[in-house]
């Protein structure tokens, strides 16, 4: 943003200002105080968020250095009182402020900003357009889809003076939200995507919804949509103006007519003007909602004065967005994260953030970065880089292009400059890569996948994708059935559930879990050697070895009165409390204390006051079935008398605990203080009750390594027992039962998703290796196979071979690549 003298802001507003001393320009706006390193020229706005209350964070920002807050009015005045000598705004809406100061830097811009809205395809829309705009433009556009009330004032925030273009989208699912937006973006090029279903409810027909998304189109100079969207159409042509309005159609009678013709392995779009101007696009997209994003973009540039050679450039060096970070191992113990999709800014900001929750311990944090295109004020974007390596604690920078070498005196860390990414491959020994935490970021032109492919592990090609978005969905779906304040306890064990501790973990302790839980010692302290410092407590720590528990802060779980007694007699040598949780078998006769220990437990903890009990609990046996309700309830009845009487005579007040997965979502009125969440965080719902309110987590896949045309009755495999029932095409894939492709799945009990049909297993799934039937699909070497996501679905998969999805997830082999994506 443009720079903004905060107390003058202040005073235009209605609300009341507190000045502060001293009176400080803000340059950077924030609304979430942990994504704060320095809080120099910075102003905290303290939204209202669904379970906490921003003003809560306002002491963290303090702490870092920020003098500027705007806050609610209804906030403690005890807050105000920590905030010693700062500059406060306290407002009736800090949202509707927020707003207000988008506007104001949005109108001090004097670049053009384009204004995307519709149903689908407004991200891809924008990213793809930014794309191709981007070899003409310095232009500024929202981070990934920050299109709602607050993101879009975010989006609008970013945008800085030496910017020539923005593009921003707009996002609505209720009537009366669009006005706002405008007032924020006031675009002067629009783009109207479609209309879908989405957010039908809210409305009262379609139209009404076209109406109130086209609000946002209310001053705009030209107006983009696709004439055979017949609602959006007709109703364009009788609010807006001709010479506002620009549409493109397959069928003649519009401005631009795009009619696509499938051409070889992609699609030609043949272009006809006004001007009856022709020129021939090709692409590699085929599919519907890429074709009709991609005329947008055409259409887009077109109107802007773009030449068609030029946007056929921008085209070729389009691919699906994958805005997704990825998280990868690389060679020598490094972690790379792969974003070598494009680069701008905001996109580097975003990128240097999910770096920094995936902390290292051993190794040095390095940036790789291309140049970033700009035709504005280089020096800038060079001191805005600059910033941010300090902001995040960079080690190493690795500058790719001719410009960096000149700035190389502003980076505060050490620096590496080389021309082109060819000298950096060549010069890739002198980095001496060890241990350390990469990356990779990098304009499409520069080729950085190459990079990529040299530090990547060698692994074959067989990947779990962790999706932390999915992840995170459910998390928060478990967390809204909770009451305010109720912990959660996530359990990592079996290296969290097959799909990696150590990254799950840190990203778990970035979303706000609340204590982790791993089955042995030997796994906690993996955590903490992966820069975990949520609570952990350790469930099976079999001897106690009273070092190694103190050294790494866990919580062993006491679940025997052996445990208990030795350990009491043990821990007078041991400097400090230790806390403990007591497990109580209620019914699940695994581990647990029973009534009859209850005395003695008492009587040890009255007089060992070195035991600290963190928490007690147990474990249900049947909270996924309703036939086994009156024994839960008998379990939690039982549970509430032993932890009550175990308090009353204790005095102690741990954290009470009993509910997994299952539990919470039939009996959340049982979470006490705390809930311990497992299964359900990777997406499955084991009570089949709430299964389409989450989302799938882990995706295994694999690749096709070849393809085999067999003739009718021909055997496949081990045992020929698969045979074509045609003539056809087999695929061998590159996954096994070594990998924890389960040998059950043989002879069509599983399927696999190979170029978005499901085909069945033919014959014996090998150790390394499996067939799949394939016939008539096209299909070739290299082509993706996905064993089990959101579809197949692994509950399915599980429930065909008798097991359950906890098996499958965890007997997934150390083998297979774990990926982590963010989008
Ligand atoms: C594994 C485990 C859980 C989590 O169970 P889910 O069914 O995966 O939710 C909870 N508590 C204990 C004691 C566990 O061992």
């Amino acid at each position: 943003m443009q720079q903004i003298n905060f107390s003058q802001f202040a005073s235009n507003q209605s609300s009341l200002f507190i000045p502060g001393t001293p009176d400080e320009s803000i340059l950077f706006a924030v609304i979430d105080s942990r994504k704060i390193h320095s809080g120099k020229e910075t102003l905290f706005i303290a939204l209202q968020g669904s379970r906490h209350a921003g003003w809560e964070f306002a002491t963290d920002a303090y702490a870092k250095g920020v003098r500027n807050f705007i806050l609610p009015k209804i906030c403690p005045s005890s807050l105000l009182k920590k905030l010693a000598n700062a500059n406060i705004l306290l407002s009736i809406s800090p949202l509707k402020e927020l707003q207000q100061l988008a506007q104001i830097n949005r109108e001090a811009f004097r670049g053009a900003v384009i204004g995307i809205t519709g149903s689908n395809g407004k991200t891809i829309v924008k990213e793809w357009l930014a794309q191709v705009l981007s070899a003409q433009f310095n232009l500024w556009k929202s981070p990934k889809s920050y299109n709602s009330q607050i993101g879009v004032a975010l989006s609008a925030l970013g945008i800085n003076p030496q910017h020539q273009l923005a593009i921003l989208e707009a996002g609505i699912s209720a009537p009366d939200e669009m006005k706002a937006l405008q007032e924020i973006i006031q675009p002067q090029l629009g783009i109207f995507t479609n209309i879908g279903s989405a957010h039908d409810e809210n409305f009262k027909d379609t139209t009404s919804k076209i109406i109130e998304k086209c609000l946002l189109f209310k001053d705009v100079k030209f107006l983009v949509y696709n004439k055979d969207q017949e609602l959006v159409s007709n109703y364009l042509a009788s609010s807006f103006d001709p010479s506002v309005r620009i549409s493109w159609s397959d069928k003649p009678g519009a401005d631009y007519v795009l009619s696509v013709k499938p051409h070889r392995n992609g699609t030609k779009i043949y272009m006809m003007g006004k001007d009856l101007r022709t020129f021939t696009f090709y692409t590699s997209f085929r599919d519907k909602a890429s074709l009709e994003n991609l005329r947008h973009v055409i259409t887009a540039a077109l109107s802007l004065g773009m030449e068609p050679l030029m946007i056929q450039q921008g085209l070729e060096l389009l691919h699906a967005v994958d805005m997704r970070l990825t998280l990868k191992s690389g060679l020598n113990g490094c972690k790379l994260i792969d974003d070598s999709y494009n680069n701008d800014l905001a996109g580097l900001e975003l990128a240097l953030e999910f770096m920094h929750q995936q902390v290292t311990t051993s190794g040095r944090k390095i940036l790789i970065l291309s140049e970033i295109q700009q035709d504005g004020d280089i020096t800038a974007t060079f001191k805005k880089i600059a910033w941010l390596l300090g902001q995040y604690d960079i080690d190493l920078f690795i500058g790719v292009g001719k410009g960096f070498e000149e700035s190389k005196a502003l980076f505060p860390c050490e620096s590496r400059c080389f021309e082109d990414t060819d000298s950096l491959l060549k010069g890739m020994e002198t980095l001496s890569l060890s241990n350390d935490l990469i990356l990779i970021k990098g304009a499409r032109v520069y080729k950085f996948e190459r990079i990529v492919q040299k530090l990547e592990a060698l692994a074959h090609e067989t990947i779990l994708e962790i999706n932390l978005n999915a992840l995170r969905h459910n998390f928060m779906h478990y967390r809204q059935k909770l009451k305010v304040g109720t912990k959660i306890m996530v359990m990592v064990k079996a290296f969290a559930y097959g799909g990696g501790a150590a990254e799950i973990g840190n990203y778990l302790q970035e979303i706000g879990a609340d204590y982790l839980s791993v089955a042995y010692t030997d796994e906690g302290i993996f955590l903490r050697n992966n820069g975990i410092s949520l609570p952990i407590m350790v469930m099976n720590p079999g001897s106690f070895h009273l070092d190694l528990l103190q050294t790494h802060a866990l919580e062993p779980v006491v679940y025997n009165l052996q445990q208990l007694r030795t350990l009491s007699a043990s821990i007078d040598d041991y400097s400090g409390e230790l806390p403990v949780h007591l497990e109580f078998d209620t019914g699940m006769r695994r581990l647990g204390m029973t009534e009859e220990d209850l005395d003695e437990v008492i009587e040890i903890l009255l007089h060992n006051k070195k035991i600290k009990v963190a928490g007690i609990f147990t474990h249900l046996a049947g909270a996924d079935e309703a036939i086994h309700k009156d024994y839960t309830l008998s379990q939690l009845a039982s549970f509430e008398i032993w932890s009550k009487k175990l308090m009353d005579n204790t005095g102690c007040r741990p954290l009470r605990h009993c509910l997994n997965s299952a539990g919470i979502i039939r009996y959340p009125e049982y979470a006490h203080d705390m809930v311990r969440l497992g299964i359900g965080l990777y997406g499955i719902e084991v009570n089949k009750m709430e299964q389409n309110k989450l989302e799938p987590a882990m995706v295994l896949k694999t690749v096709v390594s070849q393809v085999k045309t067999l003739a009718k009755g021909a055997t496949v495999g081990y045992g020929r027992v698969g045979k074509m029932k045609t003539e056809g095409e087999v695929a061998t894939l590159a996954i096994g039962y070594a990998d924890g492709y389960d040998r059950r799945f043989s002879n069509g009990n599983a399927k696999v998703l190979i170029k978005g049909k499901l085909v069945p297993i033919l014959g014996n799934v090998c150790m390394d290796m499996c067939m799949a039937d394939v016939t008539g699909l096209n299909v070739c070497v290299g082509d993706e196979a996905i064993l089990f996501g959101e579809q197949p679905s692994i509950i399915d998969l599980a429930d065909k071979i008798g097991t359950i999805p906890y098996e499958l997830l965890t007997g997934i082999g150390p083998r297979v690549k774990r990926q982590y994506v963010l989008d």
